[in-house]
């Protein structure tokens, strides 16, 4: 609980419109989209609308030690956003403005509260993209994703997020602000602290303003979806595609499981007796490429025991397939109370062992994991379908999350390919860095936020 007098303050420096502090708000803002993690209500909910509002408010809470959690659409998957230690949640979504497109130099200049397809159409006109695209596109806010570091359905071609972060402003945890990168498309003065602050998590800095690379958009594109009865095949194939040097812009798999469930949620006629889709698109600015691409993959598909390759015959038709591919874990949250959806990541050639492993896994804990995600970047979403409150289950749950983690690292993979650490993962640090390297990052952490204000209890857990 607050005191009074600082919750006068902070209504003094934002406005009383911009305090939160009813029952019902604080129960909204203390769970994100992470399944299975506790839900801690914070103290108060506050709606900076500029910058300055945002320097006064660290302040604030510095001199009282008061935890601060930046907020952005609360869409995470690692329990990024929920106050642990309660404090105030610090929204970012009125401050949404697209501050500069700056075509000539393919770039654009944004606050951390506007949603990211909202920055993709208005640079569409321009014939540009901003390819990051995770699932979440169109709620999703750009703070949140330079803070997670995204990826999403384009990651193989485009790469993710960090690839795309020019520069940012950012207001540390004394209040002062700081400005890294820029325009320039060289820069290599100092540190690379905007690629520190990109996939913080919030626990480094108040990101206030990002500047973004833009692309050309490409001109031309060929979307399909090949059908496997069995889903090593389909391994295989992501495996062979990517050796034969062909990189498409999406490249992603659902399971059985998978494919069921968003065909009863979607209806769009999945094929639900296949073991495995790959819904595979490329894409480029000359036509006799992508086409010589396509039949490339088609045959790569072929050749690997796929039973049907459907093309996609006009945008409609692409469009569907990727809704439903967007739709995966929706659907999948419908089956069961409790959807545990995990994000390890293995290098590309070791797809084939990492779905054979989950396979194993789900048998062994006698568990429904439904697997879909971004193969071709070697991102696989193996999500658990399971129920919080039975006990038993749970436990088992915790036993295959813990077996996923350590053969993806085995692997030579990693944690998180794109949803952070947050508190879902804080355990299994040490098992990709080792002592030394969290070592490291826990110096960085109480170099720039000695008193642990700024989203504490997340990355290491603890404080
Ligand atoms: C159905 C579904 C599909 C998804 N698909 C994908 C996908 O394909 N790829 C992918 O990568 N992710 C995906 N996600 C995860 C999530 O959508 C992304 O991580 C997203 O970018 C988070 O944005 P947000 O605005 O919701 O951030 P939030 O959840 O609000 O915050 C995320 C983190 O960023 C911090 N933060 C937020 N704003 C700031 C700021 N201005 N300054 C400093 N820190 C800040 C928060 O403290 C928190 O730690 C998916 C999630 C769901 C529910």
């Amino acid at each position: 609980m607050l005191a009074q007098n600082i919750l006068e303050e902070l209504k003094k420096i934002v406005g009383k419109e911009n305090v939160l502090t009813s029952k019902e708000d604080m129960i909204a803002y203390s769970f994100d989209a992470t399944a299975a993690m506790p839900e801690v209500k914070p103290d108060v909910v506050v709606m900076p609308e500029n910058k300055e509002q945002i320097v006064e408010i660290v302040k604030l809470a510095g001199q009282h030690k008061i935890p601060i959690i930046t907020r952005g659409a609360g869409t995470n998957l690692s329990g990024g956003t929920i106050p642990i230690k309660n404090g105030i949640v610090l929204s970012m979504l009125k401050l949404d403005k697209i501050i500069e497109i700056d075509a000539e130099n393919l770039t654009a200049r944004v606050q951390p509260g506007l949603i990211i397809q909202k920055l993709n159409d208005a640079v569409a006109p321009y014939g540009l993209m901003y390819p990051p695209d995770p699932g979440t596109v169109t709620t999703a806010t750009m703070g949140g994703s330079v803070s997670e570091c995204s990826g999403g359905l384009r990651g193989l071609k485009y790469g993710v997020t960090k690839d795309y972060i020019m520069g940012l402003e950012v207001v540390m945890a004394d209040g002062s602000v700081i400005r890294t990168g820029g325009k320039t498309v060289k820069n290599v003065s100092g540190y690379d602290l905007t690629k520190l602050f990109t996939g913080a998590e919030g626990t480094l800095g108040i990101i206030t303003e990002i500047t973004v690379k833009l692309i050309p958009a490409p001109k031309y594109r060929r979307s399909m979806l090949a059908i496997f009865d069995d889903i090593d095949k389909a391994g295989n194939t992501i495996a062979d595609i990517i050796s034969n040097k062909v990189i498409p812009a999406t490249l992603e798999i659902m399971d059985n499981v998978t494919i069921r469930t968003v065909e009863n949620y979607a209806k769009i006629g999945l094929p639900v007796e296949a073991e495995a889709i790959l819904i595979l698109e490329v894409d480029g600015n000359i036509e006799q490429i992508v086409i010589n691409e396509y039949e490339t993959v088609q045959k790569i598909c072929k050749d690997n025991g796929a039973v049907e390759i459907k093309l996609a015959q006009s945008d409609k038709e692409r469009d569907a397939v990727f809704a439903a591919r967007r739709a995966a874990l929706p659907a999948l949250a419908q089956v069961r109370p409790t959807t545990v959806l995990e994000d390890a990541t293995v290098p590309r050639s070791k797809i084939p062992q990492m779905l054979k492993a989950l396979k194993e896994i789900a048998k062994k804990y006698n568990l429904q994991i439904g697997t879909f995600g971004h193969a071709g970047d070697g991102n696989l979403h193996p999500t658990i379908l399971t129920d919080e409150s039975d006990k038993e289950e749970m436990e088992r749950v915790e036993k295959a999350v813990d077996e996923i983690f350590k053969i993806a690292i085995e692997l030579g993979g990693t944690l998180s390919g794109e949803h952070g650490i947050g508190m879902a993962k804080a355990k299994y640090m040490e098992w990709e860095f080792g002592k030394e390297g969290v070592e490291v990052m826990k110096k960085i952490k109480d170099a720039l936020d000695p008193d642990h204000i700024l989203n504490p209890g997340k990355m290491f857990g603890g404080n």
